[in-house]
């Protein structure tokens, strides 16, 4: 089955008010379709700073197109290697988002053409994923709101809520999580996400504090390049660390479980090369004892965590929901999230929303 074409389209949105830290926030998202015969595949990355999409989207029309067209799309391994190579002295970078795309779009073509969802074409571990609410807690908010939504996402049947911290003082943001915790009660899974805003004695004061109110995990406390620092916390922390959403290979991975720096992987196949690579993180991690939470794009997501042994839960964040048809929503049941039963990732991008929001 040879590509026959790969369409690059780009797309340009405001951000939810619930994820954003500046009114005018936007997200980029780059989709990558395949084409082979009657057959089509479809992969996405995205981007929350302005341009990124672009210098993704340059980088798969002049430099991967070439090396995917023409290709037999059953060979990933063969294809990633080599836009691998044509991108490595880019560093990683941006190149692992176009990469992602373009292979998530293999492997979704692949599992079309086998007529089933890609979650029993890799392999097929479950039909349900537990699921938590995300994407819903803005630093803007005050309290009375923050726990006004993490109450509506428990009573849609998600089986946990992440609030955000790190853009207040550090006993305001206890406060904010005794608060939530004080309203979903003792029992219901609470994460806790600083995205990289915090010094190490900051996540060292808040840990135990964090601990006590029952956390479930603190999620990305420092910046994500400061394996070592990770490492202190890690040994240090009564609250489970979680991180990898900025991580971009099985190596950066393979550091972290070295090391004992985490005790929960974030891979985010957007981010990181794609279906190819994220199933050697998750093996590299299961190697390690650890489990794995991807990070975000939920729809995505689905599928790897129900196939790799060792997924542990799913991030429910609706902020790209109204990209594709509104029959394609996962379900989402007694804290479960359900593997849609259409082939391949199941996902066909909404006409008006791409037409809306396309960048020329
Ligand atoms: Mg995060």
């Amino acid at each position: 089955m040879r590509v026959e074409r790969l369409d690059a389209q780009l797309l340009r949105f405001p951000m939810l008010a619930s994820h954003r830290d500046q009114p005018d926030a936007q997200m980029e998202v780059l989709l990558a379709t395949v084409h082979a015969g009657d057959h089509w595949g479809l992969g996405l990355t995205f981007s929350v700073q302005p341009g990124g999409g672009v210098a993704v989207r340059a980088l798969v029309e002049h430099v991967l197109r070439p090396l995917v067209v023409g290709q037999n799309a059953y060979h990933t391994e063969r294809i990633w290697a080599a836009m691998y190579q044509a991108t490595h002295r880019l560093g990683r970078g941006i190149a692992a988002l176009a990469i992602a795309a373009i292979d998530m779009a293999l492997w979704d073509l692949k599992a079309r053409v086998a007529g089933v969802p890609l979650a029993d074409y890799l392999g097929g571990c479950r039909d349900r994923v537990l699921a938590y609410g995300s994407g819903r807690s803005s630093h803007q908010f005050d309290v009375s709101e923050l726990v006004a939504q993490a109450r509506a996402q428990r009573a849609e049947g998600l089986d946990g809520v992440k609030i955000r911290v790190g853009a207040r003082p550090l006993a305001e943001d206890l406060a904010r999580v005794r608060a939530v915790r004080e309203a979903l009660g003792p029992d219901a899974r609470l994460m806790v996400d600083a995205n990289e805003r915090y010094t190490l004695s900051d996540a060292l004061w808040l840990a135990p504090r964090l601990a006590e109110l029952g956390v479930y995990w603190f999620e990305e406390p420092l910046d994500a390049e400061h394996v070592d620092a990770y490492a202190l916390l890690a040994r240090q922390s009564p609250v489970p660390i979680a991180v990898g959403e900025h991580l971009q290979s099985r190596h950066a991975f393979a550091a972290y479980a070295r090391q004992g720096a985490a005790h929960i992987l974030q891979p985010d196949v957007a981010m990181l090369g794609g279906v190819t690579e994220f199933l050697k993180i998750a093996a590299v991690a299961d190697a390690a004892g650890l489990p794995i939470a991807p990070h975000f794009l939920h729809q995505f997501h689905i599928h790897l965590a129900a196939a790799i042994p060792n997924s542990l839960i799913v991030e429910h964040f609706p902020a790209l929901d109204f990209l594709f048809l509104p029959e394609e929503r996962c379900e989402v049941r007694e804290g479960y999230m359900l593997v849609p039963r259409r082939p391949g990732f199941g996902l066909t991008p909404r006409p008006e929303a791409v037409a809306e929001y396309r960048v020329p």
